[in-house]
């Protein structure tokens, strides 16, 4: 049973923190070059993990440093900010390093040693608001949580307000999870013996999910939706790339490290039936340098010889000629299972052969 990490981040700099690390990645590289004082065994963690989320208390009369001392990997964390629970993920790794938190969050006039120090890497973030970039509103009131879990005893204001981090263990963990459906979404899509995994090398995933959370798409506590999306894509991706490090685009056939290929799909993931959308055979490796957006846009499709054909022509010359590199070129791992994907995209773009 994990425990649950309350981490209120309302204050305008934990708001600016909490946009530079936790709404986006670090590399790990980063990590690695600026927390030199960071202890030799930690090291090998960011090796492994190209790019992580990551979280920093500063030690404020000891309380703080106690609670991130009781916190395990595999704990729940709830960002609390103005009344709510924005954003939620998992603790995956701990460590200090005031160089580090110094770097990434540097406040004038305090020194390294008074910086947030206590370090935690969280998987899996999920925002829970909507309007992400300008007010950070939305989520899980904290309040009507609270009162309807009953963890008044546990310490818990029954008004909702966190004032300082606070790491609520056993029942009151439990109550909190069975009295909210967020909670337990969240808790079923990334635990469990097999671990659902979530590929973020895609270029385009990240963008998308940018995309989702900045246009205001993302409703309050839509957990659910965004894990499964996550969690799709991820699974159609390791079934793509199969854990190579180079892979060949299937348009232009020229071969790209894995993070340069895009998990594209053939048939629009919004006209894909539930089961189509969990179908491998529904995407294609395709480069993000251009062989993506050329498909996307139905600038080429694929023939049902296999052969790649101008279907849209373009006037500005730079798209002109890569429009003409790749046509004519057959398409690689076409198969009697994907060969309906690339006939439903040459029809649904067949209407725009205006230009
Ligand atoms: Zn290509």
């Amino acid at each position: 049973m994990p425990q649950i990490v309350l981490q209120p981040c309302s204050d305008p700099q934990a708001q600016a923190n909490l946009k530079k690390t936790m709404l986006q990645q670090i590399s790990s590289q980063t990590i690695l070059d600026q927390a030199t004082d960071m202890d030799l065994s930690c090291r090998s963690y960011f090796e492994r993990h190209p790019a992580v989320t990551i979280w920093g208390v500063k030690e404020k009369q000891g309380r703080p440093k106690v609670q991130w001392e009781r916190m395990k990997k595999g704990d729940l964390v709830l960002f609390y900010a103005a009344g709510s629970f924005i954003l939620i993920g998992t603790v995956d790794f701990k460590f200090t390093s005031p160089k580090l938190a110094d770097y990434l969050w540097h406040e004038d006039g305090v020194s390294p040693e008074f910086s947030y120090k206590f370090l935690y890497v969280i998987k899996n973030p999920i925002p829970l608001y909507t309007d992400s970039f300008k007010s950070l509103s939305g989520g899980i009131a904290s309040g009507p949580l609270f009162r309807k879990a009953q963890v008044g005893g546990e310490g818990l204001r029954d008004d909702g307000v966190v004032m300082g981090i606070t790491v609520v263990s056993d029942s009151g963990a439990q109550k909190l999870i069975s009295s909210s459906p967020t909670l337990q979404n969240y808790q079923q899509s990334f635990s469990g013996k097999r671990q659902k995994r979530i590929d973020f090398t895609d270029p385009k995933l990240e963008e998308q999910l940018e995309g989702l959370i900045s246009t205001g798409l993302l409703k309050a506590g839509d957990v659910l939706r965004i894990s499964k999306y996550r969690i799709e894509q991820g699974e159609l991706r390791e079934s793509m790339i199969r854990g190579r490090e180079i892979v060949s685009c299937c348009i232009c056939g020229e071969e790209f490290p894995a993070t340069s290929i895009v998990t594209a799909h053939i048939k629009k993931r919004s006209r894909c039936s539930p089961s189509e959308m969990r179908d491998t055979n529904v995407v294609a490796p395709m480069c993000y340098l251009g062989c993506d957006h050329l498909f996307e846009h139905g600038y080429i499709v694929v023939g049902s010889d296999g052969i790649v054909k101008i279907n849209r022509e373009a006037k500005a010359s730079g798209l002109k000629t890569r429009i003409k590199a790749v046509s004519g070129l057959s398409c690689l791992g076409i198969n009697n299972n994907n060969t309906k994907y690339y006939a439903w995209h040459r029809k649904f773009h067949s209407q725009m052969i205006i230009i």
